[in-house]
């Protein structure tokens, strides 16, 4: 009996040091099961047009058509280059772009009007591969500016240029720059009129910000695993003294790197600052059992929105995984990846 006690006793403690040797967390759990269920895609690219009150019950649809049409546009162009084996930079690069050059997105032409009535616009671009980065912020002639942003981190030894020194650069590196009168569009201008007119009753603060976003942004893996992220904006009507948000700030705006994930935000600026948005969210995926869907949603639905700060962010990891969390009415989005191409507005 007592030799039965014994090995009874050696059996329990057994047991106990050998599921103490692998505990299985919950959360890693989660993470087996993602990567275990979904293969790795050859390549995938995501964007956002914005996020905000955009609701379908004020929406025209010929608006609706037209919008959409230029997400898909952009997203056929980008596949494009990750289907020919380029690289996510370009893909980036070319699908930003097109978003700068639509009179549809707070991005390039359509950039939203500053309190003085200008035009200023930030963008950064990240290479997830090497960690190098490139941003400008306040210019006022750049056609695209992500395109700067581009030579920025190619071809400077520095991440962020600002203002006049930025427009110098790009005149160096013949970056292609217009007269800020090509950034006027009616809509934007009417708007910052609206805003005016409201700020003169309440106060800029109180106005500040307007919840018509815009801002383009695109993260992409390419067929060798690498991945790069990148965002371009004309920033929120009616900023003032020079005000320069998130878009061009690495780790708010944009953050991208091969270990983690690539990441562009849009929404209130400040908060995205404040809170670093985009590396935030890399950093739980690297530090935690947090698989990036789960990262990405808590930040925005959770940490951000109970300190008020409103937006979304899209974006892709190293296995190929989407998230494009918003705690918004909408968010302008879309994905695509070999036989699955995604396009969306409003809320589910
Ligand atoms: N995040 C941008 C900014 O604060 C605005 C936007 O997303 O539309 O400048």
């Amino acid at each position: 009996m007592k030799s039965l006690n014994l090995l009874f006793c050696a059996f329990v403690l057994f047991s106990f040091f050998a599921c103490k040797k692998n505990p299985v967390t919950e959360p890693e759990k989660a993470k087996a099961v993602v990567s275990s269920n979904q293969e790795k895609p050859d390549y995938v690219l995501v964007i956002h047009g914005g996020a905000g009150t955009i609701l379908k019950k004020n929406m025209d649809p010929e608006t609706e058509k037209s919008i959409t049409a230029a997400l898909n546009e952009a997203l056929t162009i980008g596949e494009n280059i990750l289907k020919g084996g380029g690289t996510s930079l370009d893909a980036i690069t070319k699908t930003i772009n097109h978003l700068e050059n639509s009179p549809f997105f707070n991005a390039g032409k359509g950039a939203v009007f500053t309190n003085a009535g200008t035009n200023e616009l930030d963008a950064s671009i990240m290479d997830g591969k090497t960690q190098n980065a490139g941003a400008v912020g306040g210019v006022k002639t750049i056609k695209n500016p992500i395109d700067l942003a581009r030579a920025v981190m190619d071809d400077s030894p520095h991440v962020m240029l600002s203002g006049e020194g930025a427009e110098n650069f790009a005149k160096e590196q013949g970056i292609e720059q217009v007269e800020p009168s090509y950034f006027y569009t009616k809509k934007r201008f009417d708007s910052l009129q609206k805003i005016k007119a409201k700020a003169k009753q309440t106060g800029y603060l109180e106005t500040y910000p307007d919840w018509k976003y815009g801002t383009v942004g695109a993260a992409a893996l390419d067929k060798n695993g690498n991945l790069a992220a990148g965002t371009s904006t004309g920033g929120m009507t009616n900023k003032k003294w020079g005000r320069i948000g998130d878009a061009p700030i690495i780790g708010a705006g944009t953050y991208a790197n091969n270990e983690t994930c690539a990441l562009s935000s849009t929404g209130h600026g400040e908060y995205f600052i404040r809170y670093a948005v985009a590396y935030d969210i890399s950093a739980m995926t690297e530090y935690t059992d947090k698989t990036f869907q789960e990262a990405a949603d808590f930040v925005i639905n959770q940490k951000l929105k109970s300190k008020g700060g409103s937006g979304g962010v899209i974006g892709v990891d190293k296995d190929g995984n989407v998230a494009m969390p918003f705690n918004t009415e909408g968010m302008y989005r879309g994905y695509v990846k070999p036989g699955e191409r995604v396009v969306k507005i409003y809320k589910e």
